[in-house]
C-alpha cells in the first residue's frame, strides 16, 4: 500500500473526528480494496497486514469508521452485514444467493412505483433500502452446464428499511455447490 493512500486515510479519519490508529487504518483500507467485505473477512485481511489484533478491535474500528460515517453498513437477511466505503450515494444491491456475492447498482430512476410508498403513515421518507436477491451469472452458468435442464425461477426482493417485516428466503435449495448455505444452516441450528 502506498504512502500517499495511508497519509490521506489519516486525514480523512481526523477530519471525521476519529483518531488516527492503525487498526482504523487497516480496516479502512481493507474496505476499500474489497469492497461489501464481512466483518469477519476484513478480520483476516487486517491480520494479515498488521499482525495480531483482536477481532473486538476490528468490530470496534467498524462500527466506529460506520458511526462517523466513513463507511456503509449493508445489513441482507440472514446473512452477516458487510461494508463499503461508497458512502457519498443511496446505490443499492445485488446478491447472489448461491455465492453470496454482492455488488452494486445504481439507484433506480425513472418509474419507481416500488419506492414510493402507498401509504407513509405519516412517515417523512428520505431513504429505500432495496436488496435484490438472485443468482450470479456465474452461479447461473454453473446450475445451467450441470443441471438436468430444469428451469429456475428468478426471484427479485425488495427490501424497504421503512416495512417492519423482511423477505423470506425460498426453502428449495438443493444445489450441490451451495456451500456457504449449507453452513449457515448449520451454524442456525447450534
Ligand atoms: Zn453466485
Ligand atoms: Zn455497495
Amino acid at each position: 500500500m502506498s504512502q500517499g493512500t495511508s497519509v490521506d486515510n489519516g486525514g480523512l479519519l481526523r477530519r471525521y473526528g476519529l483518531q488516527v490508529t492503525a487498526q482504523r487504518l487497516a480496516v479502512l483500507r481493507a474496505v476499500s480494496d474489497r469492497p461489501h467485505s464481512t466483518a469477519d473477512d476484513i478480520c483476516t485481511v487486517v491480520r494479515a497486514e498488521i499482525g495480531a489484533v483482536s477481532r473486538q478491535a476490528v468490530y470496534d474500528a467498524l462500527a466506529a469508521l460506520t458511526d462517523k460515517g466513513l463507511l456503509r453498513r449493508i445489513q441482507p437477511a440472514r446473512s452477516s452485514a458487510r461494508y463499503e466505503d461508497r458512502v457519498a450515494d443511496n446505490h443499492h444491491h445485488l446478491i447472489c444467493r448461491t455465492c453470496s456475492r454482492m455488488v452494486d447498482v445504481d439507484c433506480a430512476v425513472g418509474d419507481t412505483p416500488c419506492l414510493t410508498a402507498a401509504d407513509d403513515s405519516g412517515y417523512e421518507i428520505d431513504e429505500a433500502e432495496v436488496i435484490f436477491w438472485g443468482r450470479c451469472p456465474e452461479c447461473v452458468a454453473a446450475t445451467s452446464v450441470s443441471s438436468d435442464g430444469r428451469k429456475r425461477t428468478r426471484s427479485v426482493r425488495h427490501q424497504l428499511r421503512s416495512t417492519a417485516s423482511g423477505p423470506k428466503q425460498p426453502r428449495s435449495r438443493e444445489t450441490s455447490h451451495q456451500k456457504e448455505t449449507a453452513r449457515e444452516e448449520k451454524d442456525r441450528r447450534v
